[in-house]
C-alpha cells in the first residue's frame, strides 16, 4: 500500500500543499477532493515523484521513495499515472501504445499489451491507429497502457472529466474493478463530489492545501466538519 506523511510544498513562501497524510491499502481508493487551487495535482506529482516535497515522506509497501535524503526517480517508483489529458502516440498503433512502458522481448510485450486490451474490452484493437477510435476506446487505451506495467500505486487526475456522462460511468466502473483486482493502491484526484462518492473507498476533502477531513464517503457526506464542508457536498443528490 501508499503512505504519505507530512507532505509540504511551498511555492514563493506560500505552502501550496501542507502536512498532507494519506494511507491506501492495496484494492482502495482515495479520492482527494477539493475545489480548485487547492493543492490536489500538486500533492499527485509529488507521490509521482515529478516534483520534489518541501518536507514529508513517501512510502511503497514500505519502502521509502522520497524523503529528507532519497528521492527515487520516477520510473523507478512502480507508479501508474492517467491524466485528463492521456494523450496516446498517435504515429504508434494501440498494441505498441499500450507496449510502450514495458520492458523485456518485443514478443513477450506485445502479447502483454494484447492481454491489456482484452481487458478493457478492446480484444482485435491492436493493429488500429488512435485517430480510428472513438473518444471512449482511446481512454480504454491509456487505461489499459497505465495497468501494463502492473504498478503497485495508479495515481489518476481527473481521467474521466473528458466524456460524456453516459460513458464515464461505464469506464469508470471498468477501471475500478481492474484496479481492485490487481490489488493496487488509487489515488483519484476529483473537484466533483459525486464523483467521490461514486469511487471512493475513503475521501480526503482539501481545502487551501491541507486536508481538512477524511472519512468513508457517506460519513463526510452525512458529517461534514464544517459549513464549507456541508456547502461543498449541498450539490449531490
Ligand atoms: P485544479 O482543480 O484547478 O486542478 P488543484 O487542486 O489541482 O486545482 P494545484 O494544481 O495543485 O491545484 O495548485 C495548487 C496551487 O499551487 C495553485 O494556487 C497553483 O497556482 C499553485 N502552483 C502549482 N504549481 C506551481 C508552481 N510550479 N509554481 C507556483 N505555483 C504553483
Ligand atoms: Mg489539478
Amino acid at each position: 500500500g501508499l503512505t504519505v506523511e507530512g507532505l509540504t510544498r511551498r511555492f514563493g513562501g506560500r505552502d501550496v500543499v501542507s502536512d498532507v497524510s494519506l494511507q491506501v491499502a492495496p484494492g482502495q481508493v482515495t479520492c482527494l477532493l477539493g475545489p480548485s487551487g487547492c493543492g490536489k495535482s500538486t500533492t499527485l506529482r509529488m507521490i509521482a515523484g515529478v516534483d520534489r516535497p518541501d518536507a514529508g515522506r513517501v512510502l511503497v509497501d514500505g519502502r521509502v521513495l522520497s524523503d529528507d535524503t532519497v528521492q527515487v526517480p520516477p520510473e523507478r517508483r512502480h507508479v501508474g499515472l492517467m491524466f485528463q489529458d492521456f494523450a496516446l502516440f498517435p504515429h504508434l498503433t494501440v498494441a505498441e501504445n499500450v507496449a510502450f512502458g514495458l520492458s523485456g522481448p518485443k514478443a513477450e510485450r506485445i502479447a502483454r499489451a494484447e492481454e491489456m486490451l482484452e481487458r478493457v474490452r478492446l480484444a482485435g484493437f491492436g493493429p488500429a491507429y488512435p485517430h480510428e477510435l472513438s473518444g471512449g476506446e482511446q481512454q480504454r487505451v491509456a487505461l489499459a497502457r497505465a495497468i501494463a506495467p502492473r504498478p503497485r500505486i495508479m495515481l489518476m487526475d481527473e481521467p474521466f472529466s473528458g466524456l460524456d456522462n453516459r460513458l464515464r460511468d461505464g469506464i469508470r466502473d471498468q477501471t475500478l474493478d481492474i484496479l481492485k483486482e490487481e490489488g493496487t493502491s488509487v489515488v483519484l484526484v476529483t473537484h466533483e463530489p459525486e464523483e467521490a462518492m461514486r469511487m471512493a473507498d475513503e475521501i480526503a476533502l482539501m481545502r487551501d492545501g491541507g486536508i481538512v477531513q477524511t472519512g468513508a464517503p457517506y460519513n463526510v457526506y452525512n458529517a461534514p466538519v464544517d459549513r464549507m464542508a456541508a456547502a461543498f457536498f449541498s450539490d449531490v443528490n
